[in-house]
């Protein structure tokens, strides 16, 4: 087994979870990779020898961004409607329905080769693991498609056939929910780990959600939701009913909300990059971290609400707007992110952990909310193979 030893750290963030620190921070650190693990992690004077020495050069290191909701597969390009947005028109739902006809329309391939594209460009922001949700299909053959495509680029696969009701069911939304309880679920099991559905008014209400969930986990996946995007709704108090490993938007919450996540440990997932393109006030991540709730961010790549791939934006809009130190912000972007994914090996920088890191242009994570909107991943590992960077061109 090879092993390589990345030197000359300023700052490691090992997200440690015994560390004192938050983020676990290391200065003047190595870390040393043996095949897809960390072996060790420890001062630059003390690593042990490796076969292979990278020279990080005072650079900052951290854990890969663990990116825990994303719709990366899909057709079409919705540049004309977020125009119209920015010009006055407010967002609304339906819009989904444009993206669902291209999808439709497309081949396989052409799937295949936009998320490709689209989780390169993710990799190049640091980003290493990517969870990624059907829901512009919407019929049997087209959820089951679109979640196959995504099983090609990563594990974290999440069924969301209900994601709006499709045109052609506009005057049956109960039997959509049949289809999506049964014959779609069936078709989509095999490529999915997680069931997911869109609670709010213009989608699905608590009652069709909870079906889903139920449907979902029956099947053997685990549930996560959408909620509280365009205003109060019910679907935050029912992720914390079933003790769901996340809820995500998480923008418009009351009292009861936010003490149900605090009680239940359900993660809130605050997609920023939404609020941004869309105009709408962001959600409130000190409310949440001051009540004691877990906290990730992620990009919501869609082509609707946030056509954005970048983690990185994700950390600077949390920190500028949403009152988080970039340190939680880091945190919530990598540790948190993993556990929204009931993951244990990615999100850290700890011995026996998976290899997935990422090398910054600078001395340090803060750099990332400090300096938005400049390319400051230099390199990107994932399972200790480099994908970015110096290292993956030589
Ligand atoms: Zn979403």
């Amino acid at each position: 087994m090879t092993s390589t030893a990345v030197t000359n750290i300023g700052e490691l963030v090992t997200n440690d979870p015994a560390a004192e620190d938050l983020l676990g921070l290391h200065h003047d650190a190595a870390l040393v990779v043996e095949g897809a693990r960390v072996a060790w992690v420890g001062p630059a004077a003390e690593a042990p020898a490796a076969d292979e020495a990278v020279d990080a050069g005072g650079r900052a290191v951290l854990p890969g961004f663990v990116d825990s909701h994303s719709h990366l597969v899909f057709a079409g390009d919705r540049a004309a409607e977020f125009a119209a947005r920015m010009a006055g028109q407010p967002y609304a739902a339906g819009g989904i329905r444009t993206t669902v006809a291209a999808t439709r329309a497309a081949t396989d391939e052409q799937l295949t080769a936009h998320v490709a594209r689209l989780v390169q460009e993710m990799h190049r922001q640091g980003t290493t693991t990517v969870e990624i949700k059907s829901g512009y299909g919407l019929t049997v053959h087209d959820e089951a498609r679109s979640l196959a495509v995504a099983r090609q680029f990563t594990d974290e696969t999440t069924f969301l056939g209900a994601h709006v009701v499709p045109a052609e069911y506009a005057d049956d939304p109960a039997g959509y929910v049949d289809l999506v309880t049964g014959p779609m679920l069936e078709a989509a099991a095999p490529y999915a780990r997680w069931v997911d559905a869109f609670c709010e008014d213009g989608a699905f209400d608590a009652d069709q959600a909870r079906a889903v969930v139920a449907a979902g986990a029956a099947r053997g996946m685990e549930g996560r939701l959408h909620a509280s995007q365009l205003g109060p709704g019910p679907g935050v108090l029912l992720a914390a009913e079933l003790e769901l490993a996340a809820v995500d938007h998480c923008t418009y919450l009351t009292d009861a909300d936010v003490d149900a996540l605090r009680d239940s440990g359900t993660i809130a997932t605050l997609l920023p990059g939404v609020e941004f393109s869309t105009r709408q006030p962001y959600p409130d991540a000190r409310r949440l971290l001051d009540a004691g709730v877990r906290v990730a961010l992620a990009s919501d790549c869609n082509p609707g609400s946030s056509f954005t791939s970048s983690v990185p934006l994700c950390i600077a809009l949390a920190v500028r707007e949403m009152g988080m130190t970039p340190a939680e912000a880091v945190h919530a972007a990598t540790y948190v992110g993993a556990r929204a994914l009931y993951r244990e090996d990615v999100g850290r920088l700890t011995v026996g952990a998976r290899a997935d890191f990422v090398m910054l242009d600078a001395p340090s994570h803060v750099h990332l909310a400090y300096r938005p909107g400049v390319p400051l991943v230099a390199g990107t590992w994932i399972g200790g193979r480099p994908v970015l960077g110096r290292a993956a061109d030589a």
